[in-house]
């Protein structure tokens, strides 16, 4: 824990858009590894877009996942909860909003960002995002409460399916932060490159597949909006369910024998999770 210490230590140098990567990089090298290092919180479980390579394109299997979650909206109690949770640990590495849902529909987005900013003041906040709804405005306002980085996926460039086949707002968006260079580091845009299957949910072109040999996330947390904390990034309609934050601490659900036998075989390239086999099998 030494590496720990002295990271503590300097990390005020570092640029906050890098702080998260780094962090977990100085976690990865000091051999501890069976620790969350990223906690996917889910505020909001719609999303404005329904791309083809997103099971929320499918109305079957969307219907069948809002219908299990019941409320579309984490409620406000919940949110804290989780944040508790994670002070209670001193979490310090990345808390992102995401999951399947889109961020910017939450309209407490910039509130639940100053609320975790002030609980977990070293941890790496980022908001996975589309970009449709993110002005400069807002932009603004969530760097004023705290966020470290906003990743915006331009789902246009690469989609010409998508039902919104220009990309006008993350065009003033850039033009933007062009001029306002400061601002501008806090915005990662993210073309589409190769796409998950989803654990076999969506059919991806052969030569557009991300093909995994191993799980790449042993060291991540996922919390739908109802509280469940679920396998992984994958998981959209939550068939793997380790507990739920409502009930259970969050470091207990990571504890607990289920997820720890789960952590444990996926780290030995061990993977009986039908979900698993179709998202490895590419
Ligand atoms: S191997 Fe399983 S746990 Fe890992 S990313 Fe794929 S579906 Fe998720």
């Amino acid at each position: 824990m030494r590496l720990m210490a002295l990271y503590d230590l300097i990390m005020p140098v570092f640029p906050n858009t890098v702080r998260a990567e780094i962090r977990s990089l100085a976690i990865l090298i000091s051999g501890n590894q069976d620790r969350f290092l990223s906690v996917s919180v889910e505020t909001v479980a719609s999303c404005n877009r329904g791309c083809v390579y997103c099971p929320n394109s499918n109305q079957e299997l969307r219907s069948a996942r809002h219908s299990d979650l019941g409320s579309l909206v984490m409620l406000q109690g919940l949110y804290e909860k989780i944040i508790s949770d994670l002070k209670s640990v001193d979490y310090r590495y990345k808390l992102a909003f995401g999951h399947f849902g889109e961020p910017f529909l939450d309209r407490s987005i910039v509130d639940k960002v100053a609320f975790a900013r002030i609980s977990l003041p070293h941890s790496a906040i980022v908001i996975n995002s589309n970009g449709d709804y993110l002005t400069p405005d807002l932009l603004q306002d969530l760097v004023s409460a705290g966020v470290d980085r906003v990743i915006v996926t331009d789902h246009n460039s690469k989609d010409p399916s998508s039902p919104r086949p220009t990309s006008e707002e993350i065009q003033i968006l850039r033009h933007h932060l062009e001029c306002h260079p400061a601002l501008g580091n806090y915005v990662v845009f993210n073309g589409l490159q190769k796409l998950s299957n989803r654990g076999g949910l969506v059919s991806i072109p052969r030569e557009r597949r991300k093909i995994r040999s191993m799980c790449e996330e042993l060291n991540s947390v996922n919390i739908d909006a109802a509280g469940n904390v679920v396998l992984c990034s994958n998981d959209y309609l939550g068939s793997y369910k380790f507990g739920n934050v409502k009930e259970s601490p969050l470091a207990e659900i990571w504890n607990s024998a289920g997820y720890r036998a789960m952590r444990q075989a996926h780290s030995e390239r061990i993977f009986t999770e039908d979900i698993c086999i179709r998202c490895i099998s590419g």
